[in-house]
């Protein structure tokens, strides 16, 4: 493979439940400014993954780096920091907030949301309508955000997750749950904010989107990386039939 920056790594990553290993001993290297895939079948531990790299969850064992510095076992607003943004796969949104509100609560990661649109900065609300009109939402601003579809709901969330300027963007299947059209619209964006210089790690299921989508993909199986390249590559490698079939 030709050399590559290294963005987000791990080094022999381990997280258990109970007796279930759900992640166990992951080294996984991601390439910084490219749009990297984590795919694996159901229960491979992605979403825990997710989880310990972001301070979500403690991790057992292990080490997480970014860009060279460690990150191991900081504070989910520490990670942050350091200029890594996350999407969540049941998407997080306040149900009973407006579409605006919702992007204010997002300016500082991990704050309570501040109700009063008096106390925001108008630099803050500049922002939000410039970024909910980025992803093609910004006329329903004044909506309460259950009252628009699921994908509007998952577009919410990813451009409250830009709200923060991150330089790494992490979503956990942003096209589950999403209609074709909107599917379109976040590959769509993906594409452009990778073009931008953001780097992009995303879990999804949705196999076309992630072939057509992702420079690199990483294959797990059982907590761990099995397999991992460009997708042509990937597709064809036996390992991942075998992981995804169970033969
Ligand atoms: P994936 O995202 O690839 O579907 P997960 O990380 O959700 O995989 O799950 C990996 C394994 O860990 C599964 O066996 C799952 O049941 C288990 N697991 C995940 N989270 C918990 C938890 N909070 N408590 C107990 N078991 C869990």
């Amino acid at each position: 493979e030709t050399p590559f920056e290294v963005g987000l790594a791990t080094e022999g990553l381990s997280k258990a439940f109970g007796g279930v290993q759900a992640v166990d001993g992951a080294s996984v290297q991601f390439h910084h400014g490219k749009v990297n895939a984590l795919i694996g079948p159901n229960g491979s531990g992605k979403t825990t993954f997710f989880n310990c790299v972001t301070g979500m969850i403690r991790a057992d064992a292990g080490t997480v780096s970014y860009r060279g510095r460690s990150i191991t076992g900081k504070a989910p607003h520490r990670i942050a920091r350091a200029g890594i943004g996350r999407s969540f796969q049941l998407c997080r949104v306040f149900p009973r907030m407006t579409v605006l509100e919702n992007m204010l609560t997002a300016v500082r990661p991990g704050s309570l949301p501040r109700l009063l649109a008096s106390a925001h900065h108008r630099d803050d609300v500049e922002r939000a309508r410039e970024l909910l009109a980025r992803v093609g939402i910004e006329h329903l601003e004044r909506a309460e955000a259950r009252d628009i579809s699921y994908g509007q709901q998952k577009l919410l969330e990813l451009a409250g997750v830009l709200m923060a300027d991150p330089e790494t963007i992490m979503l956990d299947e942003p096209a589950g749950g999403v209609n074709p059209a909107l599917i379109e619209r976040i590959a769509e964006l993906v594409r452009s904010l990778n073009a931008e210089g953001r780097t992009f790690i995303v879990v999804e299921h949705n196999m076309e989107l992630v072939m057509s989508l992702s420079d690199h993909v990483v294959v797990f199986d059982r907590g761990r990386p099995i397999c991992e390249g460009p997708p042509s590559v990937v597709q064809n490698d036996p390992r991942v039939l075998e992981a995804y079939l169970g033969i």
